[in-house]
């Protein structure tokens, strides 16, 4: 019995030495990259347990090998605007991990993009993709690009720049982007267009989120936001709550929260509040969704117009506030870091339930610490946020049988895989003594199978 106490303690130190030396190396390896620093740190403090239990990955190196992307490209993509101006955008791609399976994962095309922004969302693309249970590896991509205000032509022009370095480097079998923040159909439609000219075939299976006509899924569209509300119904079934009758503020009013309140309002919640990255709507009665999608997918507007059509709704410049409107279950669907220690404790002092990340890493480390601390429900990104790279890969799916799954049959399938995904989640938590935390859960679920296609690999 002393023996096994010695033993286990011993492990536990190597374990948590293990740890800490390897976010040190990457901190020091990657300075000034605060994103990705915080995207590893969360992971990684969720698996001492496993080096403990497990001695086996830390002597086959698999967490140095993790936080090392496999690849990371950057490239000059240039283009000129409707006035003649020529402009120079960074593209970037992190292939991060092929371990499952080709890499997959969204490019994003905002502002903000840099390498630690493309790095932190390709690192959690590696185990969110891991837990969707599908043969899919991690990547990410992007540019600097603000499409903000461009005109469709000089969207086409500068995402045709961009597929005309990027090709080099993807294919169905290799490395197959997607969608993400300012990258939707139209500008997926453009950069396949753009593929197919310069390799000289309809290779369907290239990327993802294409147009229905064109090889597209059903259900791609609505994927992230029903898989995040689908994910918390599971949270909430546990404790005995449902959306029904709950009020909902959801922020963000791209692909992802659209569908988000969609598919809450058909199970019965109010959604009172969205946004845009100008500021923040609320309306008391209930968003009107038909505003937000005529607004946001038809006429590219705002989301401050909304109050021209439903004059009871009240605008508020600036986002921050949006988490100090009371509610029971917020889903943060904007982008990273949105809600921080001081929105989650006024999101706890005003009663909030659950939260549902539906945007990739939208609580800071300490937000979520408030978060557990208070036994809110909390659904981890990574996990949350996975249906739509889920229905990627049933995209994929479709693409190589060159048949097309029906709206139905798509929306099940990303049913089970979010039901599933909350499950292993729970029991990975169970298993390693941290039950009821997703967050841990999750990160253990994910990591294990990648971990595990790596030592059978050998060393690469
Ligand atoms: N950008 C989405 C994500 O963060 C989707 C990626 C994909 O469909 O490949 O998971």
């Amino acid at each position: 019995m002393k023996l096994i106490t010695f033993i286990s303690e011993e492990n536990q130190t190597a374990a948590e030495q293990y740890v800490q030396s390897v976010y040190q190396s990457v901190i020091k390896r990657n300075p000034h990259e605060s994103e990705f620093h915080q995207a590893v740190k969360e992971i990684l403090d969720s698996l001492t347990p496993v080096f403990v239990k497990h001695p086996k990955y830390m002597k086959s190196g698999v967490l140095e090998r993790i936080v090392e992307p496999e690849r990371v490209v950057s490239f000059r993509v240039p283009w000129v605007d409707d006035n003649g101006n020529v402009h120079v955008n960074r593209g970037f791609r992190a292939q991060f991990n092929s371990a499952l399976g080709p890499y997959k994962g969204g490019i994003r095309f905002h502002p903000s993009v840099n390498a630690s922004i493309i790095k932190f969302l390709g690192f959690e693309q590696i185990f969110k993709n891991s837990l969707t249970g599908q043969p899919i590896g991690g990547g990410k991509g992007g540019s600097d690009f603000d499409p903000k205000g461009k005109s469709d032509n000089e969207i086409m022009r500068f995402t045709q720049s961009f597929m005309t370095e990027l090709y080099k480097y993807i294919g169905p079998d290799a490395d197959i982007p997607a969608g993400d923040i300012g990258v939707g159909a139209r500008e997926i439609g453009f950069m396949f267009g753009q593929y197919k000219r310069i390799r000289g075939g309809h290779e369907a299976g290239v990327l993802t989120g294409k147009g229905i006509v064109y090889g597209g899924s059903l259900t791609r569209t609505e994927a992230t936001g029903y898989g995040c509300v689908y994910f918390v119904n599971e949270m909430l079934k546990f404790k005995g709550l449902s959306f029904q009758d709950s009020t909902v503020v959801i922020s963000g009013s791209g692909n992802v929260s659209i569908y988000a309140i969609e598919k809450a309002q058909q199970l019965g919640a109010k959604v009172i509040a969205c946004s845009d990255s100008n500021g923040y709507i609320h309306d008391p009665n209930g968003i009107n969704l038909e505003t937000v999608k005529l607004l946001k997918e038809v006429e590219r507007q705002r989301i401050s117009e909304y109050v021209k059509h439903h004059p009871q709704a009240t605008y508020t410049e600036g986002c921050q506030n949006i988490w100090s409107i009371p509610c029971d279950i917020a889903l943060p669907c904007a982008t990273q870091n949105e809600i921080d220690e001081e929105s989650a404790k006024t999101l706890v002092a005003n009663g909030v339930k659950a939260i549902g990340e539906g945007a990739n890493m939208p609580s800071t480390l300490e937000a979520i610490e408030v978060f557990l601390n208070n036994e809110v429900l909390f659904g981890p990104a990574k996990a949350a946020n996975a249906g739509g790279v889920a229905v990627s890969a049933l995209e994929m799916a479709q693409n190589s049988m060159r048949l097309s799954w029906t709206f139905e049959e798509v929306d099940a399938k990303l049913h089970s895989i979010m039901k599933n995904i909350y499950e292993s989640s729970v029991l990975a938590a169970e298993e390693y003594g941290y039950s009821g935390n997703l967050v841990v859960g999750a990160n253990i679920a994910g990591f294990i199978k990648v971990a595990d296609a790596m030592m059978l690999q050998g060393i690469v």
